[in-house]
């Protein structure tokens, strides 16, 4: 199994919101960690031109995940373009195949968002078709057959499409990197300036603080959290694999939330 964890998510600042806690815990116990956001965020703005936005948010990644030490990927599509297709799902191939990795953090298919839905539902099926030597890729790329496990974030908006609150089947205490967490959020600048104007003063921050402060008291446990639930294992890992355990719960920095797994029993 190799140490490599890779987060494919959606636009630019969904992995600091959901997910860069996680894998910094990951890279302090000796994990590569690896970056890619799917859309370009084309449409995040009111204020610049397209070709404008999308150099800045490339930059804005690409600083923030520096800030991390992370490996940086490129993006594949614009905002909103974010669809299940052979087009897309090549690259995502391609990309993972690349990295090799035997973790990967992606949204939920219960996001409240489709562009995460299909994030998500690109990065599950990609990992999935890793070893499969017809699969189509948009470059020669090398199949394998490792394991991987797939964990899904929760939800921007902490509730499902039908408003259903999201609730983790892992906790993880993600207090010791909230400092870096934070930094590379503060790089995603044409974000901070558009949503601290329409929504007060340094909200942006203290929404990334305020979701760690959610999820650490649903955990009873941590000050700050984040929620993951682990993806079906059939056709990607051996039933009863869980990495995320096996790396960050003997420090006590991740546990099962039993409420959730009760939930997933057929007997
Ligand atoms: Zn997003």
């Amino acid at each position: 199994m190799s140490n490599i964890i890779m987060a494919v998510a959606c636009h630019p600042d969904d992995i600091e919101f959901g997910m860069a806690g996680t894998l910094l815990r990951f890279q302090e116990k000796g994990w590569e960690v690896h970056y890619m956001n799917i859309a370009n965020g084309s449409l995040g703005t009111e204020k610049y031109d397209h070709d404008t936005i999308v150099r800045m948010r490339r930059e804005e990644a690409m600083n923030a995940c520096a800030t991390a030490g992370f490996h940086y990927h490129e993006s594949i599509c614009e905002d909103l373009e974010v669809f299940y297709n052979p087009d897309l799902f090549g690259k995502v191939l391609s990309e993972i195949r690349d990295v090799k990795p035997s973790v990967i953090l992606t949204h939920g298919p219960y996001d409240y968002m489709e562009d995460h839905v299909n994030a998500g539902r690109l990065a599950v099926s990609a990992a999935f078709c890793r070893g499969m030597g017809n699969a189509k890729t948009s470059r020669p790329s090398q199949k394998f057959d490792d394991p991987i496990t797939v964990y899904h974030s929760m939800p921007h908006s902490l509730s499902d499409s039908l408003r259903r609150p999201v609730i983790p089947g892992i906790f993880v205490n993600i207090g010791p990197a909230m400092e870096t967490k934070k930094k590379m959020l503060a790089c995603h600048k044409s974000q901070q300036s558009w949503l601290d104007v329409s929504q007060g003063n340094n909200q942006y921050i203290q929404d990334l603080i305020d979701r760690g402060v959610y999820f650490g008291k649903m955990s009873r446990r941590y000050e700050f959290s984040e929620g993951w639930i682990r993806h079906n294992p059939l056709g990607f890992c051996p039933l009863d694999s869980n990495p995320m355990m096996d790396v960050l719960g003997p420090s006590g920095d991740a546990f099962i939330n039993e409420e959730f797994e009760k939930t997933t029993r057929l007997d």
